[in-house]
């Protein structure tokens, strides 16, 4: 009974959930349509942190939370490249990396969309002429589309995958084969 009159009297503590990003529900609504009409079904995101200092995998995070909630828009991430539609590849490329990304990107069934995350993933950024970076994402694998920002919000993150999925020939459906 304590503990009751304790919560009565308390009331809920925790903060009030902040209202979703407009814009961002815009861009998801779009890639959801984009999608739909593509691949018939939900989008398979595969994640590759190339080298990254984790700071865009916190934006990446905040796409799968409650405000952002990517998944009503039908993107999912996967735990195998070979049940991926498109790859997300965050950081400068390391040494140790370099090989994994690209085993990474063969493993994944075609067609294959890449988008690199964040200013290192295309330029370096503040890790470029490292000793310990092999260069740029496009440097290692062909990349369709490149989200600048330290990090990039995720709002831009998911312009950025609509942008790479309205490459192809707008009516074309796309018919992947997953190994
Ligand atoms: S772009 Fe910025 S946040 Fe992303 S990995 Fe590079 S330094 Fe970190």
């Amino acid at each position: 009974m304590r503990l009751f009159s304790k919560i009565w009297r308390i009331g809920i503590a925790t903060e009030p959930l902040l209202a979703g990003d407009p814009a961002a529900v815009e861009i998801g609504r779009a890639l959801e349509r984009r999608v739909t009409r593509l691949f018939g079904r939900a989008l398979a995101i595969r994640l590759v942190d190339a080298g990254s200092c984790n700071g865009c995998e916190l934006e990446l995070a905040g796409l799968a939370s409650p405000i952002y909630d990517m998944e009503r828009f039908g993107l999912h991430f996967v735990a195998s490249p070979r049940h991926a539609d498109l790859l997300l590849a965050t950081g400068p490329v390391t040494r140790n990396m370099e090989i994994p990304l690209r085993r990474t990107y063969d493993a994944m069934p075609s067609p294959k969309f890449v988008v690199a995350i964040g200013d290192c993933a295309k330029t370096c950024g503040v890790f470029a002429g490292s000793y310990a970076v092999v260069g740029p994402v496009a440097s290692v694998i062909p990349v369709d589309v490149s989200v600048a920002g330290c990090p990039p919000e995720p709002s831009d993150i998911l312009r950025g995958i609509l942008q790479a999925l309205d490459r192809r020939p707008s009516g074309s459906h796309v018919h992947a084969v997953h190994g």
